[in-house]
């Protein structure tokens, strides 16, 4: 089992396939994908070795991120190859949706297990504005397909002052008929959105206590849950997620490693570099990338150093899948 020196234990690896992305998010990537660097990113059969490196190493899920991952033409290959990787329970994806409707389908064949959808506004011009992208109706259309498809569907929601701020009342009034789970994420300072940053965030914890306050009560989740805090009504369908990354504590209950598109591991979202394995991903032996994950495991520090606005190397999480 992956521990580090605080004995965190690490079921969870978030799987970056590409960085690349056709969104403009106004908190990540404002004036759109910009290439840094060669696209090399992770080919299928270095992506199949390192899920079967990791599943011996007690990882039981895989999410798969960007970028936008749905950008790559293999990704319902990807899904599979994960899927089959013995030891590994769930294969999840976070996505933009920008083409869900059109996706679903070849996902589920693959063997997803689970979808998690970004929509920061239920307003369509606000989610154009937040977005460059006049596409909310047809993203809402791929959730309503994923829920009826039996497809566990959370709805990712970055908390931003002007744009949804304390308002929450739109998402409520869709939970109550929706199952899904909605997870308000804190806003994150990193490399590129200082500015952005300082005018937008936000804290979750006044929405946790109107929640507590309107009878909504926390869901005790399994280990695989992570930082995030659930909450359920009796009187709503969905349920209601906080992420509070500048909490108290947030950290303790890290359970997740990453991996960048160019095959780098990342401690922490907010490393100052990542750690390459690329070298160890060129031969189907995968004692040797076991053995460098494990050594690199204990420059895993305790916790993030947001709270003094150290970002590190992280310009925006379109680098590393957030
Ligand atoms: N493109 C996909 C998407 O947007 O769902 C996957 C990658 S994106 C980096 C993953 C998640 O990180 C999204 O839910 C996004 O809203 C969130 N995110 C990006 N930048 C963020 C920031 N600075 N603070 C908090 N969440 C952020
Ligand atoms: Fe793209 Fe996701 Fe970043 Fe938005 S949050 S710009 S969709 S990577």
């Amino acid at each position: 089992m992956l521990t580090d020196n605080f004995g965190r234990k690490f079921y969870y690896l978030r799987l970056s396939i590409t960085d690349v992305c056709n969104f403009r998010c106004s908190y990540c990537l404002p004036n759109g994908y910009e290439c840094e660097h060669d696209r090399k990113f992770l080919t299928l059969p270095e992506i199949t070795r390192l899920a079967s490196a990791f599943s011996a190493m007690g990882t039981e899920k895989i999410r798969i991120t960007g970028g936008e991952p749905s950008l790559r033409k293999d990704l319902p290959e990807i899904i599979a190859a994960c899927k089959q990787t013995p030891g590994i329970k769930r294969v999840a994806i976070t996505s933009n949706g920008y083409k869900l409707p059109e996706h679903l389908s070849s996902w589920i064949d693959a063997g997803i297990d689970a979808i998690n959808i970004s929509i920061d506004s239920l307003d369509p011009r606000q989610f154009h504005a937040i977005t460059g992208h006049d596409k909310l109706q047809h993203i809402l259309k791929g959730v309503d397909m994923a829920v009826a498809a039996g497809i566990d569907v959370k709805i990712n929601t970055v908390l931003m002052r002007e744009y949804n701020g304390y308002d929450i009342a739109s998402y409520l009034a869709w939970l109550k008929d929706t199952p899904v789970t909605l997870r308000f994420i804190e806003l994150m300072q990193t490399g590129d959105n200082q500015e952005f940053f300082d005018a937008q965030h936000v804290q979750g914890s006044r929405i946790k206590q109107n929640l507590i306050l309107d009878g909504w009560l926390p869901v005790i989740n399994d280990k695989a849950a992570g930082p995030a805090q659930e909450f359920y009504h009796p009187d709503y369908v969905g349920k209601i997620g906080l992420i509070m990354p500048y909490s108290k504590d947030f950290c303790n209950s890290c359970n997740r490693l990453r991996v960048s598109s160019l095959g780098k591991l990342h401690l922490c979202l907010f490393t100052e570099a990542g750690l390459s394995l690329k070298d160890y991903l060129q031969t189907d032996d995968v004692e040797p990338l076991k053995s460098a994950i494990s050594a690199m495991m204990t420059d895993k520090k305790q916790t993030h150093f947001l709270h003094e606005k150290l970002t590190g190397a992280t310009k925006n999480l379109a680098m590393l899948g957030g």
